[in-house]
């Protein structure tokens, strides 16, 4: 693996330079062994289409809303109670009826994504809600450091004492991402304080040398690194090995699901496939490679890859989506995928973007940008309501129409404003706040475009600093213009990724077109001149996709999908007095057109088929022998999809991805 410099930290890892530091959530140091280094900001920008849309709905309602919720939640007055305030510990009650003891971890991801949101630009109302948070935090921290709002309210004397349940690294992990955000964004070190100084106190009980023990929840882990690669003090990054070194030894013993829940089964380098809580795997997994590319741990590094391998092949959703059990969020069995009764915590999504792009940094592979694009359009986004102030926690692959209407808990029928478990909503903040980030990366050689977006991208590569814009009607259209803006006097590489998903790409630059070969990318080199333009076709035709037949839940379905979207017919596109249930397709490769119409946000691509409704007549059994069953009686009709991510905007519950074959 090459080695590239990261901007702006010293060669000896020290303080990072303000001037040229790049602004980002992962930004591994000159020393780490990457392929590609992040952009960041001030560098990229999304400026228009598609994402600019929603990035512009999380600055104005997502985050706000947000901010109200924490306080009607009884999250902020938790930290005034920590402070010294009299008063009872709010909070959502777990399973076991007690009140859950990670709701400071939601306020500090908040915190996060204002952090990445004022890097782009000063917003005084936002500044103005995440100042008296910040004070809080800083008031409730006692002076020994420690700061936990639910150990110093509801359980005092116990800290460090259940690490199984407790959730202590893992709130103190949020606290770290939130404290470097703004650390790197704006300078600004007054989270950096209380984060290295609630470090030192979990050091003294479990650090290096202490006593052995590794939280439930994994997430410290990738905290550590940053916060190593923010301050250069090497002893996080030993704590952040220490942790992942002693998972998997049996230190949380077993629980109602089993070790591996919390992937303390097996050691980390030799556990084989993605198991248990699919959010800890995916946060567990973010640390390893953290630490893998940091130490030069090639061992390390590669049992992430086997795990990442696993789990495409046989435990993710055609969404990107992650983990199928509600009991225990966790992964199923290999190919056990079933739609409606898909978990798919939007954080799992979220937690798998975030694996991916360390995969992505490390070894340059654009396979993983694809999952990257596959989970932020269709596992990520659907979270979102249109009005970007209702959420999913679980997103299904299927609503059945008949489901009796759920607004309570987490797996329910419907957005909703806040759910009792509040993980997904600021994570989803925050992940809008930084998406810019995904889009372009850089080397010595040029720059590499991952993400189709419009937007500007500068960096610096091997002498000098080039930068282009990119304009793109993304993901509804297929062409996107690139303009180079800067360039240098030497010739260096433009890179752009081709979708796994796109069967035909060209490239054209000054009349010359490039196809792309067996590869998943177009490379160009030349000496680029300011003015000069590629303009990138990708062929978005829709297509039927089918599943594999191990995925026994929808073996003989079809999905339609196009360009990097998958689609899903809803109730409210049906004829009146049919449903979601009574579809079937019939599967010729031509039934599929996509025609522009109106959607929930603006206009979008709707796709049109030739489909088939049943007759829903009640049955007294509903089986039958094989041949009445096929010739039951199915009138063909003209039906639509939109895409999965809008879903659930209107009225009606009935939604499915997947669509039985008519034979
Ligand atoms: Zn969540």
């Amino acid at each position: 693996m090459a080695r590239t410099a990261a901007e702006g930290m010293s060669p000896s890892g020290g303080a990072p330079d303000r001037r040229r530091s790049t602004v980002a959530p992962v930004v591994p140091t000159p020393e780490a062994r990457v392929r590609l280094r992040p952009i960041g900001f001030p560098g990229a920008r999304i400026d228009a289409g598609f994402w600019s849309e929603k990035l512009r709905t999380n600055l104005e309602r997502t985050i706000p809303h947000g901010a109200s919720m924490l306080e009607a939640c009884g999250n902020l007055t938790n930290f005034e109670l920590a402070a010294g305030a009299e008063g009872r510990y709010q909070g959502a009650e777990g399973d076991g009826g007690n009140p859950a003891p990670f709701l400071d971890s939601d306020v500090y991801k908040w915190l996060e994504a204002v952090g990445w949101s004022l890097a782009q630009g000063e917003r005084p109302e936002l500044r103005a809600l995440a100042e008296p948070m910040i004070e809080l935090a800083a008031r409730a921290q006692r002076p020994d450091g420690y700061v936990d709002s639910f150990y110093q309210v509801a359980k005092p004397g116990f800290e460090f004492s259940d690490m199984e349940w407790g959730h202590e690294l893992y709130v103190a992990g949020h606290l770290l991402q939130a404290a470097v955000a703004w650390k790197r964004s704006l300078g600004d070190d007054r989270l950096l304080q209380i984060a290295e100084r609630f470090v030192e106190r979990i050091e003294a009980e479990i650090g290096p040398g202490r006593r052995e023990a590794i939280c439930g929840h994994p997430e410290f882990e990738m905290a550590l690194v940053e916060l190593y690669r923010t301050t250069g003090e090497r002893r996080y990054l030993d704590f952040a090995r220490t942790l992942i070194d002693r998972r998997g030894r049996g230190l949380l013993g077993s629980c109602r699901y089993g070790a591996r829940f919390w992937q303390d089964h097996e050691p980390v380098r030799s556990a084989l496939e993605p198991a248990g809580h699919a959010v800890r795997q995916m946060y567990l997994d973010c640390g390893v490679v953290d630490v893998a590319v940091e130490t030069g741990d090639q061992d390390l590094l590669d049992s992430a890859l086997r795990r990442w391998d696993s789990m495409l092949a046989s435990f993710t959703y055609l969404t990107g989506g992650l983990g199928v059990h509600h009991q225990d969020e966790a992964f199923g069995a290999a190919f056990e995928l079933p739609p409606d009764r898909a978990y798919t915590e939007t954080c799992a999504a979220i937690g798998g973007a975030m694996l991916g792009w360390r995969l992505l940094l490390a070894t340059g592979e654009e396979r993983f940008a694809d999952m990257i694009e596959r989970q932020a359009y269709n596992a990520i986004l659907p979270a979102l309501a249109a009005d970007g102030s209702s959420f999913f926690y679980s997103n299904p692959l299927m609503q059945r129409s008949t489901i009796p209407e759920v607004l309570e808990g987490i797996a329910t029928t419907r957005r909703t404003s806040w759910p009792r478990i509040a993980c997904c909503p600021p994570n989803l903040m925050r992940f809008l706040a930084t998406l810019q980030d995904f889009a372009v990366t850089a080397d010595d050689a040029g720059l590499q475009i991952h993400q189709y977006v419009s937007g500007s991208f500068a960096a610096e590569i091997g002498g000098g600093r080039v930068s282009i814009a990119a304009r793109t009607e993304y993901p509804w259209e297929g062409v996107v213009d690139i303009t180079i803006e800067h360039s240098i006097d030497r010739p260096w590489t433009l890179s752009m990724r081709v979708p796994s998903w796109c069967p035909n790409a060209t490239a054209t630059v000054a009349g010359e077109t490039v196809t792309c070969g067996n590869t998943d990318r177009i490379e160009i080199s030349r000496v680029w001149k300011p003015g000069d333009l590629v303009r990138l076709l990708l062929d978005m035709s829709p297509r039927l996709t089918a599943p594999d037949p191990r995925i026994d839940a929808v073996r003989a379905c079809v999905a339609l999908e196009r360009g990097p979207l998958v689609y899903a017919v809803e109730d409210a596109d049906l004829p009146s007095g049919t449903s979601v249930e009574s579809l079937e397709i019939a599967s010729l490769p031509d039934v599929l057109v996509d025609v522009r119409g109106a959607g929930e946000s603006g206009e979008m691509v709707w796709l049109e088929f030739d489909g088939l409704l049943r007759s829903d007549a009640a049955n007294s059994w509903p089986y039958g022998r094989v041949e009445p069953s096929i010739a039951r009686r199915a009138h063909p009709a003209r039906l639509r999809a939109l895409p999965y991510f809008a879903w659930g905007n209107r009225p009606g519950r009935g939604m499915r991805i997947w669509i039985p074959r008519r034979p």
